[in-house]
């Protein structure tokens, strides 16, 4: 067996199996190996149940008060019973587990770990895990993985399948240079890997992931300091210094623009008629209008004759801006064309004639732009939108279409700016720091799912003023199919609630490109007045006429990410509300939520949440997926990446050839 070979060959992964893991996009045994959990159970001493914390998976120690009740409902099996510790007493429930009848009785005291509620004046506990103490004494201590599954794969079937892959761990080769290794005191990869699963402790696990998260950051940043070796000097030979239509187009915007933005357009204007080529970062905050700034860079590229590309992380969003383009630009002669995913092939084969033969001026899309079959003209400019949502890779493919376009990125990634520099080091960056001048903040609040009848009776009001929501809705963990699920059952509990006058849609990941596309198109024409969604409209839509987003489990979300979800409302002249739902009684997730409630800028609340975050937060808050690292999180190991990129400069010092570093697909390393 080798560790290339496919997960099939291992002992108990059976065909369907096999099938199964290829949807977490685990195909070989080293995939498997460098599959992250991710999060772990942890056994701690039982709590008093007067102590425990609603929301929060607690252990209490504690004796059976009641006999077990046995219910049918329907074709729903209920089985429970009351147990207490003398400091309080909890109702747990099980569903579809009648066996427990003859498990439980009255006197015995058990270890019982799961999430607390409360019902009525009741705590409760459903679907418990229940230990004896000899059996949790063992498990105390100890923490147990918890993988990324799909519908079909259970946790235990991926644990054993690692545990048994974990022999194959001799074979994986550690590629970083032997001389950073020892300078950077970096503990054994096959250490890490095996820690990174079966961790001795908390700190234990905690410092294998930094080893992980550092090979995530050096390559990372050896691929960027390649481009940045070949870019940075590169002459300019697409002069850009006709602005007819620049001129025209800012003049008769129907806004003035912002200081930033116009700071942003003169740094560009004077980069594109430079004697070396543009390589520029925009970073300003969600809904400080970088989209315009991308358009005058786009007329003034075409203006000049030249061939210019627009890619964005989304269909949804490429589609967007297509539209925007074609009614922006309407009084110009320019061609512009949409490229995604889910253009009809005959349309694909069309557009890249077209774009070969230089008719088109303007093509926007996905990450189809990038792909072998098209082939450019006279590609000058490239501009991505949401850059963090990329890689420095698909950047760099973009721009690898022409010959050594002009690069333009654009962010709303607020971070500080010494990462930054590491981050963008290729690039020189233009921030835009004020929002236009007739936006209102947009005025928040952290509530309990008590309020929600009232949120409605709000959205209602709103609605009839002729303004439109959006709801995000409760994350699944389990998967994305439920997720999809939800949202609909979500959906449609709405209709029960509010008038059928009000129009209430849905949108979720699994839907078609062609079905989000429409919905969203009906949204932003006003069609739909709710909109209940998945966090897939996290990034750059733009409807200025939504006033109300509400977050159900706000507090399941990193912060940088909830301010990209408020970042949807709040993007014309009319007061905007941003309601988020937190459904745990836990204190610190008020705190963070706290921050969000007070403060609208980006910035900020990433300096705060950086500040606020201890090790322990890691998980059980979704990540902002910042930069797509699978691991690493440029803001909880900023110091890994300063170590990181400390490790490539200390490379260059020795003139070691980055070149061989990078191959072209690294293995679990998404660059
Ligand atoms: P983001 O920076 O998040 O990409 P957008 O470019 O989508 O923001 O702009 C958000 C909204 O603000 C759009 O509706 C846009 O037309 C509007 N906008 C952009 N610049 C200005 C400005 N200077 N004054 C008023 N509105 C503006
Ligand atoms: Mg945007």
């Amino acid at each position: 067996m080798k560790i290339s070979d496919p997960v099939k060959s291992l002992k108990g992964v059976g065909d369907k199996t096999a099938l199964m893991f290829e949807k977490i996009k685990v195909m070989t045994i080293e995939d498997l190996l460098r599959l992250a959990p991710r999060n772990y159970l942890s056994f701690d001493e039982p709590v008093d149940i007067d102590e425990t914390v609603v929301g929060n998976r607690v252990a209490i120690r504690a004796s059976v008060q009641t006999y077990v009740d046995v219910k049918k409902i329907r074709k729903l099996t209920l089985v429970s019973c009351m147990v207490s510790d003398g400091t309080g007493s909890v109702k747990l429930v099980w569903f579809n587990s009648p066996f427990l009848k003859q498990v439980f009785h009255i006197g015995q005291s058990f270890i019982f770990v799961g999430n607390l509620s409360v019902r009525g004046n009741l705590l409760v506990m459903e679907h418990p895990e229940y230990y004896t103490e000899k059996q949790y004494e063992e498990l105390k201590s100890t923490l147990q993985p918890i993988y990324p599954l799909t519908t079909g794969l259970s946790n235990k079937v991926v644990t054993k399948a690692v545990k048994s892959a974990l022999p194959m761990l001799d074979e994986i080769e550690d590629k970083i240079p032997e001389n950073v290794r020892d300078t950077f005191e970096l503990m054994p990869l096959k250490e890490a890997i095996n820690g990174v699963h079966f961790p001795k402790s908390f700190d234990d696990m905690l410092m294998c992931r930094d080893r992980i998260v550092f090979d995530e950051f050096f390559y990372f940043l050896v691929h960027m300091r390649l481009i940045r070796e070949r870019t940075v000097k590169a002459k300019n030979q697409y002069i850009m210094d006709e602005h007819k239509w620049t001129d025209d187009f800012i003049n008769n915007l129907p806004f003035s623009l912002t200081v930033g933005q116009y700071k942003a357009v003169c740094e560009i204007l004077k980069d594109i008629k430079g004697d070396t080529v543009m390589n520029r970062l925009i970073q300003g905050d969600v809904g400080s209008g970088k989209t315009v700034v991308a358009e005058i860079a786009l007329l003034t590229a075409v203006n000049n004759g030249f061939q210019a590309a627009f890619m964005a992380p989304t269909e949804v969003l490429a589609m967007q801006h297509y539209e925007s383009l074609i009614k922006d630009f309407e009084k110009y002669a320019i061609t512009v064309e949409l490229l995604t995913g889910s253009t009809k092939l005959s349309k694909k084969r069309e557009i890249y004639e077209r774009l070969e033969n230089g008719e088109i001026d303007i093509i926007v899309g996905t990450h189809a732009l990038i792909q072998e079959k098209v082939q450019y003209n006279k590609l000058a400019l490239v501009i991505t939108d949401e850059q963090h949502r990329f890689g420095v890779r698909q950047r760099e493919l973009l721009s690898k279409k022409g010959s050594e376009p002009h690069v333009l990125v654009m962010s709303a990634t607020p971070i500080p700016r010494t990462l930054a520099i590491i981050m963008y080091g290729d690039l020189d960056i233009s921030v835009i720091k004020d929002m236009p001048a007739s936006r209102k903040p947009i005025k928040n609040c952290v509530v309990g799912p008590k309020y929600r009848p009232t949120a409605y009776k709000f959205m209602k009001e709103q609605i009839d003023m002729g303004h439109q929501i959006y709801i995000i809705c409760p994350m699944v963990e389990a998967g994305e199919n439920m997720e999809a699920e939800n949202v609909t059952e979500y959906a449609e509990s709405l209709n029960g609630i509010f008038p059928d006058t009000v129009n209430i849609e849905f949108l979720h990941g699994k839907m078609t490109p062609e079905n989000k596309n429409s919905i969203m198109e009906s949204f932003s024409k006003g069609q739909i007045d709710i909109l209940v969604s998945t966090t897939v409209v996290e990034v750059g839509i733009n409807n200025p006429n939504a006033t109300v987003m509400m977050i159900e489990n706000a507090e399941k979300f990193g912060l940088a990410q909830l301010h990209q979800l408020r970042g949807r409302v709040g993007r014309g002249d009319a007061q905007s509300y941003c309601i988020m739902l937190c459904s745990s009684d836990n204190d610190s997730s008020r705190e963070r939520l706290d921050i969000l409630n007070k403060a609208n800028d980006g910035f900020f609340i990433a300096n705060e949440d950086l500040k606020l975050r201890g090790p322990g937060d890691f998980f059980g808050v979704r990540q902002s997926g910042e930069m797509l690292f699978k691991l690493g999180d440029i803001y909880n190991n900023a110091e890994v990446l300063k170590r990181a990129n400390d490790a490539v400069i200390f490379l260059e010092r020795h003139d070691y050839p980055l070149k061989d570093l990078v191959e072209d697909d690294q293995k679990g390393i998404q660059l």
